[in-house]
């Protein structure tokens, strides 16, 4: 039976680890569930799960949880999250919330021993020089990473000649840059061919998340930016590939659902049957691939400067945009704003190297100051 600790619960991620869960109640057993704010969701996972440990960061959120089961340990805050990954003896933890703040989880296990199934990508494009050096039992759920992994035969020294990540290109694709400042947050959350939690769906509109995923192959698979790739490919089939010296590419396919890489990511070296069905091949299928252009895509091009810059440079493109998505979705700035914003805060970000955690909490704090800053300057 293997203890696993769930941080991020309630979201998109978090709730289809559960189902996996729920669907395989002879091989794992959640120890600790661990969310923000949603609380009604919450109280839900607590007593259909009854964890060992439990906590809700938002304090006034974690008020309104009643009804806790009778042994489950019930903790508030951040600090009440970082505790119950510490105390609850996961053997792998599953990494699945969202944003700046799954980078203390991520470390937190790292230190614990825990293996880690990695899908907050925040984690790597922040804390990539942090976190790779220690990292020996890191999972990749990201589906492109996953991919890749997979295409590796799971060792990532395995050697290589270029990584190709696909990009379904979101909702816009084929519109230039300037004609979407209009585009509103109900458009823009609309994508093709995935279902997910609000802050990546904007942000693979904005081909933003294509630039993180650039920055998280750099790291996972110490791959230099020369030697990755970016390709449009509109249905979501080929979730990536990976080319080698003898001009063989390999690619992983399967339908758009985060089933497969959550699953490998709980249970590697194994596979897990699933509730998905394999490729249908004996309908007529076409995979179309199309070039990307970087400089079309701000925020993705953006992204690719900060990488290849490195130091602190992601987690000041990362605060900006954690603020700038939040401002867009709730109708205080326009879609190419957000933009505007993060290379703003880039600009009037110094260029240092990674070295602690705790740098990188003050760059954190500082790049969000600077981007309400500018968003009110916006507005005024
Ligand atoms: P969601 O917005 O759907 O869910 C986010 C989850 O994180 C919620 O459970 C939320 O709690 C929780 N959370 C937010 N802040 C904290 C915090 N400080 N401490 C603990 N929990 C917190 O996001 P997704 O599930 O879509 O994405 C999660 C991560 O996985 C992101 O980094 C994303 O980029 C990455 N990812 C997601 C994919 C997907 O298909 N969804 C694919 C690949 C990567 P609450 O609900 O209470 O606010
Ligand atoms: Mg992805």
């Amino acid at each position: 039976m293997k203890k696993i600790a769930l941080i991020g619960s309630t979201g998109s991620i978090g709730t289809q680890v559960i189902q996996t869960v729920l669907d395989n109640p002879t091989q794992f057993e959640i120890v600790a569930l661990v969310a923000n704010s949603s609380h009604k969701a919450f109280s839900e996972q607590l007593n259909r799960l009854a964890p060992a440990y439990a906590a809700l960061t938002d304090g006034v959120a974690a008020q309104k949880v009643t009804q806790i089961p009778a042994n489950t340990t019930f903790l508030k805050g951040e600090q009440g999250g970082l505790t119950a990954l510490e105390e609850c003896g996961a053997d792998l933890a599953f990494i699945a919330c969202s944003g700046f703040a799954g980078l203390a989880y991520s470390l937190k296990a790292i230190e614990l021993g825990m293996a880690v199934a990695l899908a907050n990508k925040e984690t790597l494009v922040c804390g990539g020089d942090l976190v790779m050096p220690k990292a020996d039992k890191l999972f990749p759920v990201d589906s492109e990473h996953s991919a890749i992994w997979q295409c590796l035969n799971f060792n990532r020294n395995t050697p290589f000649e270029r990584l190709v990540i696909t990009a379904s290109g979101g909702p816009f694709r084929g519109r230039k840059w300037e004609t979407l400042s209009s585009v509103t947050a109900a458009q823009a959350l609309n994508h093709p061919t995935w279902n997910m939690g609000a802050k990546i769906t904007i942000d693979s509109a904005t081909l933003l998340n294509k630039g993180y995923e650039v920055i998280e192959a750099h790291h996972l698979y110490n791959a230099p930016y020369s030697k990755i790739s970016t390709v449009i490919h509109p249905k979501s089939i080929v979730h990536s590939m990976v080319q080698f010296s003898d001009g063989a590419t390999m690619a992983q396919l399967s339908y758009p659902t985060m089933e497969v890489p959550i699953r490998l990511a709980l249970t590697f070296p194994e596979r897990l049957k699933g509730r998905l069905n394999s490729m249908d091949f004996t309908k007529a299928l076409t995979l179309e691939f199309l070039p990307l252009i970087r400089q079309d895509y701000p925020l993705y091009d953006l992204a690719l400067c900060c990488g290849e810059r490195g130091g602190v440079l992601p987690t000041a493109l990362n605060a900006a945009s954690e603020v700038a998505v939040g401002a867009f979705l709730k109708g205080q700035i326009g879609f190419t704003d957000m933009y505007t914003v993060a290379d703003k805060v880039i600009q009037r970000t110094e260029f240092c190297a990674v070295e602690s955690f705790e740098q990188l909490c003050g760059i954190d704090k500082i790049s969000r100051e600077r981007a309400i800053r500018l968003i009110d300057e916006i507005n005024a």
